[in-house]
């Protein structure tokens, strides 16, 4: 039987990025039968931002979270919905995942070496490099392999992670003579990354410090449009799909593409065919991402009013989770000697 996982960060409240590449596929992938679907809101990750994300901020979003998850149509009837650090499996395997796992193979991943510096304009300053930013690639492994996921529905940002999860799982099971662990595999959508409004070159983040780079799903119809228009692109009028020329022009016929479901590249001679210059453009590529994002907006109001109702899916769900986590490392322990 399929087992799913995957998780966001309490960072800040979910964008259209998250959506688009990631979320809108753990709403349709709950609706199969015979299946495990477990969502987590990954907080312990969240402690890797630099500087820290301050506790009321974190508790907020955490709460936030979960009400945007909800809203855009997680079923705690039909999902796990939890927050990790209330499932303490999750570090535990995460410690005997780093004692397999090769130093070498983490230096490689490239979201350290972003941080890391080597490419000077991302990078963090020595201050900010912090073991847990390192071995975030681990406590990620152990996220799905406490459930023995065999799917995991994430952005293309997270590929790498995901192979290296199952090259840790694979080193797993060959060190302690068992097949424990399934090989997890990427399920992914055709919005493989949404790019930031203000930097087409980057992709649109949470944890991105100017909020105008990127389109909460909490955001209002005024100020989505707001933000589209002042999306960056360059002094062409015409419409045409150059990725690698016009990075900001693709990216908003990327967008319109993923809320229409449409090929991107099909816009300047499909649905936008004879619209000229970017007033026009953003106009029309605002009206379909504020389509997109108003019922999810709408019902994550309405769930301000029950606050009540969002702790308790929660906290079902952590107890839901503990005791499917809870079997793995059982099997853990035994599998390594430790009982
Ligand atoms: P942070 O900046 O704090 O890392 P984030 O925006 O990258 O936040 P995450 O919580 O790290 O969001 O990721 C949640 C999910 O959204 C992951 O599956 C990730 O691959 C996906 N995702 C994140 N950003 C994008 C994007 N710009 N386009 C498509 N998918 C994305
Ligand atoms: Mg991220």
């Amino acid at each position: 039987v399929r087992r799913i996982l995957s998780g966001i960060q309490p960072t800040g409240v979910p964008h259209l990025g998250n959506f688009l590449g990631a979320l809108r596929q753990w709403v349709q992938l709950q609706d199969q039968p015979a299946q495990t679907v477990v969502y987590s809101i990954v907080d312990l990750h969240a402690l890797t931002a630099h500087p820290p994300v301050p506790p009321a901020t974190l508790r907020d979003s955490i709460h936030n979270s979960a009400r945007v998850l909800l809203a855009l149509g997680i079923n705690p009837k039909k999902s796990i919905l939890f927050q990790q650090s209330q499932v303490p499996a999750h570090t535990q395997l995460q410690w005997v995942l780093t004692c397999v796992t090769s130093v070498g193979w983490l230096n490689r991943m490239t979201q350290w070496k972003t941080k890391a510096g080597s490419s000077p304009a991302d990078a963090a300053p020595p201050a900010a490099l912090k073991m847990g930013l390192f071995a975030y690639p681990v406590l990620q492994a152990a996220d799905i392999l406490i459930y023995r996921a065999t799917h995991v529905p994430v952005g293309e940002d997270q590929h790498q992670h995901l192979e290296l999860a199952r090259d840790i799982a694979k080193v797993f099971n060959t060190t302690y003579k068992t097949n424990l662990f399934p090989m997890p595999q990427a399920v992914s959508t055709s919005a493989k990354r949404i790019m930031s409004l203000t930097d087409p070159t980057a992709k649109m983040s949470k944890s991105h410090a100017n909020p105008k780079s990127r389109i909460d799903l909490t955001d209002s119809d005024s100020t989505i449009a707001k933000k589209v228009r002042g999306a960056v692109t360059d002094s062409d009028p015409t419409v045409t799909w150059d990725p690698d020329t016009r990075p900001g022009v693709a990216n908003l016929l990327s967008l319109y593409a993923a809320c229409r479901d449409l090929d991107p590249a099909s816009l300047p001679e499909g649905e936008l065919k004879g619209v000229v210059g970017m007033v026009n453009l953003k106009k029309k590529v605002a009206e379909c991402v504020v389509d997109t994002v108003r019922p999810v907006r709408d019902e994550y109001l309405r769930l301000g009013g029950e606050v009540g109702y969002v702790k308790a899916v929660l906290e079902e769900g952590n107890a839901r989770a503990r005791a499917e986590a809870d079997a793995t490392w059982e099997m853990v322990m035994k599998a390594v000697g430790m009982k």
